[in-house]
Protein backbone atom coordinates (compact mmCIF):
# COMPACT_ATOMS: atom_id res chain seq x y z
CA UNK A 1 0.00 0.00 0.00
CA UNK A 2 3.11 2.91 1.31
CA UNK A 3 4.35 1.51 -2.38
CA UNK A 4 1.41 2.56 -4.37
CA UNK A 5 1.00 5.31 -2.61
CA UNK A 6 5.09 6.51 -3.05
CA UNK A 7 4.48 5.53 -6.94
CA UNK A 8 1.94 8.07 -7.07
CA UNK A 9 2.86 10.99 -5.67
CA UNK A 10 6.70 10.94 -6.17
CA UNK A 11 6.56 11.96 -9.91
CA UNK A 12 7.96 15.37 -11.27
CA UNK A 13 6.30 17.36 -13.92
CA UNK A 14 7.10 16.75 -17.36
CA UNK A 15 5.59 19.95 -19.07
CA UNK A 16 6.11 23.82 -18.97
CA UNK A 17 3.60 25.07 -16.94
CA UNK A 18 3.31 29.34 -17.46
CA UNK A 19 1.56 31.44 -15.13
CA UNK A 20 -0.68 34.29 -16.75
CA UNK A 21 -1.50 37.45 -14.48
CA UNK A 22 -3.46 40.50 -16.14
CA UNK A 23 -4.62 43.50 -13.85
CA UNK A 24 -5.39 46.13 -16.44
CA UNK A 25 -8.01 46.57 -19.37
CA UNK A 26 -9.86 43.70 -20.85
CA UNK A 27 -8.33 40.79 -18.79
CA UNK A 28 -9.85 38.34 -20.73
CA UNK A 29 -9.01 39.50 -23.65
CA UNK A 30 -5.83 39.74 -23.07
CA UNK A 31 -5.92 35.86 -21.85
CA UNK A 32 -7.37 34.43 -24.99
CA UNK A 33 -4.75 36.92 -27.03
CA UNK A 34 -2.34 35.58 -25.22
CA UNK A 35 -3.20 31.64 -25.56
CA UNK A 36 -3.97 32.76 -29.52
CA UNK A 37 0.24 34.20 -29.41
CA UNK A 38 1.16 31.09 -27.64
CA UNK A 39 -0.49 28.85 -30.36
CA UNK A 40 0.74 31.29 -33.33
CA UNK A 41 4.51 30.61 -32.03
CA UNK A 42 3.58 26.72 -32.69
CA UNK A 43 3.18 25.79 -29.02
CA UNK A 44 0.99 23.03 -28.17
CA UNK A 45 -1.42 24.14 -25.36
CA UNK A 46 -2.21 20.79 -23.30
CA UNK A 47 -4.52 22.55 -20.28
CA UNK A 48 -5.65 25.30 -19.04
CA UNK A 49 -6.64 26.12 -15.13
CA UNK A 50 -9.57 27.44 -14.01
CA UNK A 51 -9.50 31.30 -13.76
CA UNK A 52 -8.58 32.91 -10.46
CA UNK A 53 -9.22 36.72 -9.67
CA UNK A 54 -6.31 37.95 -6.97
CA UNK A 55 -5.83 40.69 -4.76
CA UNK A 56 -2.10 42.60 -6.35
CA UNK A 57 0.35 40.59 -4.27
CA UNK A 58 2.98 42.38 -2.82
CA UNK A 59 1.28 46.04 -2.02
CA UNK A 60 1.10 46.47 -5.87
CA UNK A 61 -1.21 49.01 -7.73
CA UNK A 62 -4.12 48.66 -9.26
CA UNK A 63 -7.39 46.54 -9.36
CA UNK A 64 -7.68 42.74 -9.10
CA UNK A 65 -5.56 40.36 -11.29
CA UNK A 66 -6.92 37.66 -13.89
CA UNK A 67 -4.83 34.38 -13.28
CA UNK A 68 -4.02 31.01 -14.35
CA UNK A 69 -1.65 28.57 -15.83
CA UNK A 70 -1.53 27.22 -18.48
CA UNK A 71 0.16 23.70 -19.67
CA UNK A 72 2.09 23.42 -22.81
CA UNK A 73 3.79 20.75 -24.86
CA UNK A 74 7.80 21.01 -24.28
CA UNK A 75 9.38 22.45 -27.54
CA UNK A 76 12.92 24.17 -27.85
CA UNK A 77 14.66 25.53 -24.82
CA UNK A 78 13.42 27.79 -21.80
CA UNK A 79 15.39 30.56 -23.14
CA UNK A 80 13.33 30.39 -26.35
CA UNK A 81 10.10 30.20 -24.49
CA UNK A 82 11.14 33.10 -22.36
CA UNK A 83 12.14 35.26 -25.76
CA UNK A 84 8.45 34.07 -26.90
CA UNK A 85 6.55 34.91 -23.43
CA UNK A 86 8.26 38.99 -23.31
CA UNK A 87 7.59 39.58 -27.23
CA UNK A 88 4.15 38.28 -25.76
CA UNK A 89 4.15 40.66 -23.08
CA UNK A 90 5.53 43.73 -25.10
CA UNK A 91 2.89 42.70 -28.39
CA UNK A 92 -0.06 43.01 -25.61
CA UNK A 93 1.16 46.47 -24.42
CA UNK A 94 2.86 45.49 -21.16
CA UNK A 95 4.65 48.27 -20.02
CA UNK A 96 8.07 47.95 -17.67
CA UNK A 97 7.98 51.31 -15.57
CA UNK A 98 7.88 49.67 -12.37
CA UNK A 99 7.70 46.51 -10.66
CA UNK A 100 4.15 46.86 -9.23
CA UNK A 101 2.72 48.67 -12.08
CA UNK A 102 -0.58 47.42 -13.45
CA UNK A 103 -0.22 44.62 -16.12
CA UNK A 104 -1.91 43.85 -19.22
CA UNK A 105 -0.14 40.67 -19.50
CA UNK A 106 2.52 38.85 -17.41
CA UNK A 107 3.98 35.58 -17.91
CA UNK A 108 6.32 33.30 -15.71
CA UNK A 109 7.73 30.24 -16.65
CA UNK A 110 6.83 28.44 -13.63
CA UNK A 111 8.31 24.84 -14.05
CA UNK A 112 10.32 23.51 -17.38
CA UNK A 113 9.36 19.19 -16.69
CA UNK A 114 11.34 18.98 -13.55
CA UNK A 115 14.65 21.11 -14.81
CA UNK A 116 16.21 23.78 -12.81
CA UNK A 117 17.91 26.62 -14.75
CA UNK A 118 19.90 29.37 -12.43
CA UNK A 119 20.65 31.90 -15.63
CA UNK A 120 20.94 35.45 -15.33
CA UNK A 121 18.06 35.92 -16.73
CA UNK A 122 16.23 33.40 -16.17
CA UNK A 123 15.38 31.28 -12.74
CA UNK A 124 13.24 27.66 -12.94
CA UNK A 125 11.16 26.90 -10.93
CA UNK A 126 9.93 30.39 -10.49
CA UNK A 127 11.44 31.19 -7.21
CA UNK A 128 8.42 33.00 -6.57
CA UNK A 129 6.00 30.23 -7.33
CA UNK A 130 5.84 28.90 -3.64
CA UNK A 131 4.95 31.77 -2.00
CA UNK A 132 2.16 32.99 -3.54
CA UNK A 133 -1.79 31.39 -3.68
CA UNK A 134 -2.29 32.80 -6.84
CA UNK A 135 0.22 30.65 -8.72
CA UNK A 136 -0.43 27.67 -6.24
CA UNK A 137 -4.17 27.44 -6.34
CA UNK A 138 -3.72 26.97 -10.44
CA UNK A 139 -0.96 24.65 -10.58
CA UNK A 140 -2.95 22.20 -7.56
CA UNK A 141 -5.90 22.36 -10.65
CA UNK A 142 -3.54 20.52 -12.85
CA UNK A 143 -1.04 18.96 -11.03
CA UNK A 144 -1.52 18.54 -7.33
CA UNK A 145 0.52 15.72 -6.35
CA UNK A 146 3.06 16.43 -8.09
CA UNK A 147 6.63 17.13 -6.51
CA UNK A 148 7.97 20.60 -6.40
CA UNK A 149 11.25 19.84 -8.05
CA UNK A 150 13.52 21.82 -5.63
CA UNK A 151 11.50 21.97 -2.37
CA UNK A 152 10.39 18.05 -3.04
CA UNK A 153 6.45 18.59 -1.77
CA UNK A 154 3.41 18.01 -3.62
CA UNK A 155 1.63 21.30 -5.00
CA UNK A 156 -1.00 20.51 -2.78
CA UNK A 157 0.86 20.78 0.61
CA UNK A 158 2.76 23.85 -0.75
CA UNK A 159 -1.08 25.51 -1.07
CA UNK A 160 -2.00 23.96 2.28
CA UNK A 161 0.57 25.62 4.23
CA UNK A 162 1.40 28.70 2.56
CA UNK A 163 1.62 31.88 4.47
CA UNK A 164 0.11 34.18 1.64
CA UNK A 165 -3.58 34.77 2.70
CA UNK A 166 -4.26 36.81 0.23
CA UNK A 167 -7.86 35.71 -1.56
CA UNK A 168 -7.98 33.79 -4.36
CA UNK A 169 -11.00 33.66 -6.03
CA UNK A 170 -12.55 31.32 -8.61
CA UNK A 171 -14.31 33.16 -11.85
CA UNK A 172 -14.39 30.66 -14.65
CA UNK A 173 -12.93 28.40 -16.26
P1 LIG B 1 8.44 40.29 -14.17
O1 LIG B 1 8.55 41.76 -14.08
O2 LIG B 1 7.93 39.63 -12.93
O3 LIG B 1 7.66 39.83 -15.39
O4 LIG B 1 9.93 39.73 -14.33
C1 LIG B 1 10.54 39.76 -15.59
C2 LIG B 1 12.01 39.40 -15.45
O5 LIG B 1 12.19 38.20 -14.69
C3 LIG B 1 12.62 39.17 -16.82
O6 LIG B 1 13.66 40.10 -16.97
C4 LIG B 1 13.16 37.77 -16.79
O7 LIG B 1 14.44 37.70 -17.38
C5 LIG B 1 13.21 37.43 -15.32
N1 LIG B 1 12.93 36.02 -15.03
C6 LIG B 1 13.72 35.21 -14.26
N2 LIG B 1 13.18 33.99 -14.18
C7 LIG B 1 12.03 33.99 -14.88
C8 LIG B 1 11.03 33.03 -15.16
N3 LIG B 1 11.11 31.78 -14.67
N4 LIG B 1 9.97 33.38 -15.96
C9 LIG B 1 9.89 34.66 -16.43
N5 LIG B 1 10.78 35.62 -16.20
C10 LIG B 1 11.85 35.31 -15.45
Amino acid sequence: MWKLRSAVIERTPEHIYLGFGSNLGDRYAFFERALALLKSEDFIILRISDLYETEPWGGAQGGKYLNAVIELERKGTAQDLLSVTQKIETQLGRSHESRYAPRTCDLDILLWGSETINQPDLIIPHPKQAERRFVLRPLCDLIPDMLHPVMQKTFRILFATVCDNLEVEKTGS
